[in-house]
């Protein structure tokens, strides 16, 4: 391998940035030439491609978002953009590629891995948390902690008002940033897609919980079922009301913000083993730490969706609201 294309692509995420470096300086220290290519699929296809060097990652692993921007493509789902994509990397000699994203980013990898004979190799770029193949993703960890730090400040006001606040975080198929983050947050309930509770679950919840403590924060998952916060919220005004009941939806503060440590560490060292895996004749397949050891997982099997959420959480959360 003599060329390495190096992109980001769907969601952003805290701690891509530490990726792309990793990929840019582990490359280089083998002797591999990188090129850097903008706005995912949709610049892959458009030609927007340029040589990288390890200056080019200067002063950019405290950094949020992508240097190298991200984008969703429509056309790289036809097969005449992944052609023209193709023709593009041909162009500019790129022999490799090493993608950051998330689920849908790998879908469109192992598709295009296995029709052009060029080696991928993707990390797992995502505050979702949502991929097979690793404990967790670039992103999650910084995601989870700015969730925290916001649902902290929302328990001030929730406490001296004595208010009811449901709170919507990210996750659009997953619950498992609110499932942390309620726990760390110190919730009363939590709502998820995966547990598929009810609005009479959880209201029951809150008609059972404490009676001396008025003011109460409820973590929901914007994917759920039971309709989002608001519709979520509509509800509990309407059964309980004598609370005063807020809602508040976080949005996209989490997806920005300087990358934990946790999360410039696992991107660092995914990085690092990308390049290695490409050499080593790697291909299809995402990279991502299980136990403490780097793990390499074909694309296919780290996009089902079925990350399992561990019951003993939701419990936690019951126990420790009494
Ligand atoms: P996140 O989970 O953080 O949103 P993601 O990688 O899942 O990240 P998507 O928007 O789902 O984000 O996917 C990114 C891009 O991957 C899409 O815009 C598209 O270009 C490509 N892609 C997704 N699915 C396919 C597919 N079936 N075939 C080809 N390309 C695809």
């Amino acid at each position: 391998i003599k060329n390495i294309g190096v992109f980001t692509s769907g969601g952003d995420a805290p701690g891509m940035n530490a990726a792309i470096r990793a990929v840019v300086r582990s490359a280089t220290y083998y002797g591999i030439e990188v090129t850097g290519i903008r706005r995912g699929y949709e610049g892959m296809i458009n030609g927007e491609f340029f040589t990288m060097d390890r200056k080019s990652v200067s002063n950019i692993i405290q950094r949020g978002g992508t240097i190298l921007k991200t984008a969703r493509s429509e056309q790289f789902k036809t097969t005449e953009g992944r052609r023209l994509a193709y023709d593009q990397l041909k162009k500019h000699n790129v022999d490799a590629l090493v993608a950051i994203g998330g689920d849908g980013t790998f879908t469109g990898a192992r598709i295009f891995g296995t029709e052009y004979d060029i080696p991928v190799v993707g990390l797992p770029g995502t505050i979702d948390n949502d991929l097979l193949g690793t404990d967790f993703t670039i992103g999650y960890d910084t995601a989870i902690n700015t969730v925290i730090d916001a649902v902290d400040k929302i328990r001030d006001t929730a406490e001296s008002h004595d208010r009811v606040f449901i709170v919507e975080v990210m996750g659009r198929d997953s619950g498992l940033i609110a499932l942390r983050t309620g726990i760390a947050s110190g919730a009363e309930a939590i709502v998820i897609p995966e547990s598929k509770t009810n609005i009479d679950a959880l209201c029951e919840r809150l008609e059972h919980g404490r009676k001396d403590k008025l003011s109460k924060i409820v973590i929901v998952a914007e994917g759920d079922d039971a309709g989002g916060a608001f519709e979520i919220g509509r509800h509990v005004k309407e059964r309980f009301p004598h609370y005063d009941t807020r809602v508040s939806i976080l949005g996209h503060i989490q997806r920005g913000g300087r990358p934990s440590c946790q999360d410039r560490v696992l991107a660092s060292r995914v990085g690092v083993a990308a390049v290695e895996a490409l050499r080593d004749g790697h291909r299809n397949e995402m990279i991502g730490v299980i136990h403490n050891e780097i793990s390499y997982t074909p694309f296919e099997h780290a996009c089902k969706h079925n990350v399992e959420i561990n019951p003993n959480f939701l419990k936690i959360v019951e126990i420790l609201a009494i």
